[in-house]
């Protein structure tokens, strides 16, 4: 099989210890050696999602499928609540409150922004009868390359008392999440992005005030049940067949995420995440996210005039072995977005960037040649700090060489 480096915002490179964990025999999901595996993960997890409190359920799901779980379960028909999307994935969860007879009410933010704290504020300000049930958050929108500052916003949301639901998905595990301590509700993620194990497994951590209002909850469900999935969960169980081989490669992924230890993750993402965004200001796509919403796991940059961003990726993918994602929806065709979630390394990372600079130099797009290699890599070295012997020579770093591709 051709080498193919997969820097896709999710799913991502799973690394070898994890996939290999999946050829496992398969176990009885109602005996001991399951629950033993359930409750492994479960402690795994906790540390990640920042509760003790919570109780953690694991569907056999993609993530929308735990978005899904959580708003049928949480609300009734009619409910009012408040969405506050900044992107593609925002609009998901208004989509999914919607198709449950939610009345939802949107805060709008600019694409490419973060949520303001304060127009929140405001916004949660004025429901003075407290009518909104719930609100609706996203922890990183991988549409746009852009972070919420939770922590920032929880406090808001807590002060109006509507259950919040987090849609963590891509964030979770990239950097500091305190659930218990900021007290966010529900917060909901997957196995496919921060975590590096395959797609299959959504988890959906519930607090107790949200258990209050799940057990009191109308809506028709079924399989996505969340009180049905605490019944099983206390049992080191789930109520379905769960995807058995998928929670294997979970339990793995934990125990390499914890063997990494959480800081050094926190690191490795913002590491990839600066570079990424050097390298891509460097070639000429200027990054999408605004300064101090710039996400983690995802950069997005926009695509400079002249070039197709389905022909370049495409040649990218068929050509030189690189998978990036295009725009979704009205962003489709302006911006290209490069992942930094998975295991892929620093080199990886360098030749992804030196892929995209050579797909870049045949559009006749002006880039200095290595200019963006040269932005990551000196992020890198800098960031590496005292540790690697060869940080002083960063601090005087040459000039690119000046060659333009169009006076090649
Ligand atoms: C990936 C992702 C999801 C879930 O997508 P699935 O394809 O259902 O796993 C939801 N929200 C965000 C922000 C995501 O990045």
């Amino acid at each position: 099989m051709k080498k193919n480096l997969l820097f896709i915002p999710g799913p991502v490179t799973v690394p070898e210890p994890v996939l290999a964990a999946m050829s496992k025999p398969l176990i009885d999901h109602r005996g001991p050696q399951f629950a033993a595996l359930a409750g492994r993960i479960d402690a795994g997890l906790r540390p990640i999602f920042g509760t003790e409190k919570a109780d953690i359920v694991l569907l056999g799901s993609s993530g929308t499928g735990g978005l899904e779980a959580a708003i049928a379960s949480t609300f009734s028909p009619g409910d009012p609540v408040l969405a506050a999307p900044v992107g593609v994935f925002g609009r998901r969860l208004i989509a999914i409150a919607k198709t449950y007879g939610l009345e939802v009410d949107v805060l709008e933010t600019e694409l490419g922004h973060a949520l303001q704290p304060d127009a929140l504020a405001q916004r949660l300000a004025a429901d003075t009868k407290r009518r909104y049930k719930g609100v609706l958050l996203t922890h990183n929108e991988t549409s746009t390359g852009v972070q919420n500052d939770m922590r920032a916003l929880a406090p808001i949301v807590r002060d109006h008392g509507a259950i919040s639901i987090v849609d963590s998905v891509s964030g979770l595990g990239a950097n500091e999440f305190l659930m218990d301590e900021w007290g966010y509700d529900i917060v909901v993620s997957a196995s496919q992005k921060v975590l590096a194990a395959p797609p299959g497994v959504s988890m959906v951590a519930v607090g107790a005030r949200a258990w209050q209002t799940i057990e009191a909850s109308t809506t028709p469900r079924f399989y996505f049940d969340l009180l049905k999935a605490r019944e099983f969960a206390r049992q080191g169980q789930t109520p379905w067949t769960p995807p058995v081989s998928v929670l294997f490669a979970l339990d793995a992924a934990l125990q390499h995420y914890h063997h990494e230890g959480a800081k050094a993750v926190w690191h490795r993402h913002e590491m990839y995440a600066q570079a990424i965004r050097a390298a891509f200001t460097a070639l000429g796509l200027p990054v999408f996210s605004q300064p101090g919403a710039h996400s983690v796991t995802v950069v997005a940059g926009t695509v400079p005039a002249g070039v197709d961003a389905a022909t370049l990726l495409r040649k990218l993918r068929e050509e030189r072995g690189v998978s990036l994602s295009g725009g979704q929806l009205e962003l489709k065709g302006k911006i290209v977005r490069m992942g930094t979630m998975g295991d892929v390394s620093q080199t990886d990372v360098l030749g992804a960037l030196g892929a995209l600079e050579m797909a870049l130099l045949e559009y006749e797009h002006p880039v200095h040649v290595g200019a963006g290699v040269q932005a990551a890599l000196r992020v890198f070295l800098d960031l590496a700090g005292g540790s690697r012997p060869d940080a002083a020579r960063t601090k005087a770093p040459q000039a690119p060489e000046q060659t333009p591709a169009a006076s090649r």
